[in-house]
């Protein structure tokens, strides 16, 4: 697996380089809205710290991310008066991924709705 790239459009989110919506933070990691939202409330937990993906993170990102996702993906329910929780993690190229420091996808979801297209 490569290594991990500090240019990736996260890394530079982290590092205030670019723009994002922030739904929460905490010490360990950030949860932003995803740019091309494919539920409302779509949005991405990540690690503060450097990870490629779910196979090189260390338990304790692992662990802060979930506690962050749970946190999230409660509020959401509520917020968006959602049916339930979609979680999505996709590891390298061939397993869906684009961006390369590790996220979740959380998408709040409603009965009988499906999801839009990817951006
Ligand atoms: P994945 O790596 O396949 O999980 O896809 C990366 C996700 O990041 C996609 O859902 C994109 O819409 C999202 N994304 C890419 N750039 C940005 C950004 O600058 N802000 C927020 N979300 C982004």
């Amino acid at each position: 697996m490569p290594a991990y790239d500090d240019q990736n459009i996260f890394a530079k989110i982290l590092r205030g380089e670019i723009p994002n919506v922030t739904v929460y933070e905490d010490d360990d990691t950030l949860c932003f809205m995803d740019i091309f939202p494919r539920t409302d409330g779509h949005c991405l937990v990540i690690p503060k710290t450097p990870c490629r993906n779910m196979l090189d993170a260390t338990p304790e990102q692992l662990a802060a991310c979930m506690k962050t996702v749970n946190k999230v993906a409660n509020a959401a329910m509520k917020a968006f008066d959602a049916d339930g929780i979609t979680l999505f993690q996709f590891n390298e190229g061939a397993g869906g991924q684009e961006v390369f420091h590790l996220h979740f996808h959380i998408h709040p979801r409603h009965e009988g709705l499906g999801m839009r297209p990817p951006g």
